[in-house]
């Protein structure tokens, strides 16, 4: 048979004299050599070009090119995921022996792989308050690799010492590593502060849609950006084409988004504190937060998207508060274009008992609002409307 109704040769792709303006999705897996020598070529640095898409491919590439641009930095890889990143950072630079300091704040996954994955592995980890710098040089040993901080924890907010941090890791020859998710280069740029490495959920304001999950790794020195690369490649935590191609266009109006819902946030903190039933809003730039002026230092009027509040009344309130708001989706997630609002005692927090949470100060009227884009107006009236739902 030569007349295959079902011909699986592929057909070249068709030429045009112009170029797309929009990125062009390359989701192919593996990539055609001309020939062995060229192959070397490719291998040994000598030619540029893709071979098999876990090992890389131009959709991560472009998406990595423009991450760096905002961070400052040089040769960062996209991951499969945020938590992807932390794992590159961890399993590609740690040894069994090796120390691990860890905010007592960040984000659960990474307090898992703190307490759980890493012990198991060998390589013995503490969590220590970041916003005591003297308290992270206590927890410092000889064979301390790394320390793992977030800017701004989740969901109290509370601002971390960074300049205290980044002097005392300088000192002791420690790599500090900031998971900069909440803060975005557009609030803090770690490397222009001493961190030596930072991570990202791309999955959050960077991507901004909600429905892309990417991540991000990039080191100052190069040696441990290979390191990290070598090991997101063995491990498989690479990024698919699509997705990077969906978090590069988020990308395009990152700034746009990250500033309105910056300034949609700073209103809705103020509104949710004039609002009888409010009794605590959590806002880095308000000056009733408890870390005002080092959030005034470190990151002038940028106080983000987030913002923290508490109601009286229990899980009942929380549930009325909940119910009046279903224009507002009720999502453990954050970053996207449209304000979300998470529980984290039912969420991000449930593993606590409930006397380490009330420790750090979530009671079960505590809510996290990741803020959006949209008209303010509207965003301050649902929530006036959710908030008198509680008391009826
Ligand atoms: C979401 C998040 C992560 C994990 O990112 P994924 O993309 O969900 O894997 C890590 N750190 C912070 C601060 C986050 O908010």
């Amino acid at each position: 048979m030569t007349d295959s109704p079902n011909p699986i040769r592929r057909g070249p792709f068709p030429p045009s004299a112009s170029r797309p303006v929009g990125t062009p999705l390359q989701p192919s897996v593996v990539y055609a050599a001309e020939s062995p020598d060229a192959l070397d070529a490719q291998y040994e640095g000598r030619a540029r070009g893709y071979a098999y898409a876990r090992e890389g491919h131009p959709n991560a590439d472009v998406l990595a090119g423009m991450i760096d641009g905002l961070e400052g930095a040089e040769g960062g890889i996209v991951t499969g995921s945020g938590m992807a990143a932390v794992a590159a950072v961890m399993m590609g630079l740690c040894r069994a022996g090796d120390h691990v300091l860890g905010g007592d704040q960040l984000y659960g996954r990474s307090l898992r792989m703190m307490r759980e994955d890493l012990p198991r592995l060998g390589i013995a980890t503490d969590l220590v308050d970041p916003t005591d710098a003297g308290a992270v040089a206590a927890a410092i040993r000889p064979e301390t690799r790394l320390m793992l901080v977030e800017v701004v924890s989740n969901p109290t907010l509370r601002v971390a010492d960074m300049e205290g941090i980044a002097r005392v890791c300088a000192d002791r020859g420690v790599l500090l590593v900031v998971d900069n998710t909440f803060t975005t280069p557009r609030g803090y740029r770690p490397f222009d502060h001493g961190a030596d490495i930072v991570v990202h959920s791309v999955t959050k304001l960077l991507a901004g849609h909600s429905d892309a999950t990417l991540g991000y790794a990039a080191a100052r020195d190069p040696a441990l950006r290979e390191a990290m690369r070598v090991f997101a490649i063995t491990a498989g935590l690479t990024p698919s084409p699509f997705d990077c191609w969906l978090a590069e266009r988020g990308l395009y109006s990152f700034a746009l988004r990250y500033d309105r819902a910056e300034a949609n946030a700073a209103r809705l903190a103020d509104h949710l504190a004039s609002l009888p039933g409010v009794t605590r809003v959590l806002y880095p730039t308000r000056p009733d937060h408890p870390d005002h002026n080092r959030a005034t230092a470190l990151l002038g009027a940028r106080g983000g998207n987030m913002v923290s509040f508490e109601i009286t009344g229990g899980r009942d309130a929380a549930n009325r508060l909940v119910r009046a708001a279903p224009q507002i989706a009720f999502a453990p997630t954050l970053g996207d274009v449209a304000t979300t609002l998470s529980h984290p005692p039912s969420s991000s927090h449930r593993a606590l008992t409930p006397e380490a949470r009330a420790a750090l100060g979530i009671s079960e009227g505590f809510f996290r609002v990741s803020v959006g884009v949209e008209d303010i107006d509207r965003l301050l009236g649902d929530f006036t409307t959710a908030i008198a739902a509680v008391g009826r």
